[in-house]
């Protein structure tokens, strides 16, 4: 048995206003969980993506995500949970005006190929990005892959 308390687990850097990693704190053997918190406009995501070997469960508990899926723009609300399989784009964004309180589970941890599309202002349209780190690791940033224009930095 592990019990932890979400708050006591530290954040990491990421699109989220808040994330903190849970799967190693409750050493979670096959899924991936993890606490988020978004403020009004941040995202769950870096950007339009899917994960080829890992499906995605998330649970809203406060306030309103609206999800861009492959069958349009879902919007998700607190005791409503939603699904994506293995393979199929998506990206939450909190739309609405109060803070986003969820938890999302990944199914197994290991992810296989991940694919992120950004707009690009050079390109103009959107395109697969990768993710870097910034040199003291507090900051990522989302870069084009076809044309190396930096598309956004999270802090
Ligand atoms: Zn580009």
């Amino acid at each position: 048995m592990d019990k932890i308390r979400i708050d006591e687990i530290d954040e990491r850097v990421d699109s989220a206003t808040v994330q903190r990693p849970l799967t190693d704190a409750v050493n979670a053997m096959n899924v991936a969980l993890n606490y988020y918190e978004l403020a009004p406009g941040d995202s769950f995501a870096y950007g339009y993506h899917m994960h080829e070997k890992q499906e995605e469960v998330f649970v809203i508990q406060e306030g309103q995500v609206t999800f861009e899926t492959e069958e349009g723009f879902v919007s998700v609300g607190p005791d409503e949970v939603i699904r994506f399989a293995p393979g199929e784009y998506q990206q939450g964004i909190n739309k609405g005006n109060e803070r986003v309180i969820a938890l999302a589970i990944g199914a197994p941890q290991e992810a296989g190929k991940s694919e992120i599309r950004r707009a690009c202002e050079s390109c103009r349209e959107r395109t697969p990005n990768t993710i870097e780190r910034s040199e003291n690791g507090t900051v990522k940033i989302t870069r084009c892959l076809e044309c190396g224009t930096e598309t956004a930095r999270f802090e």
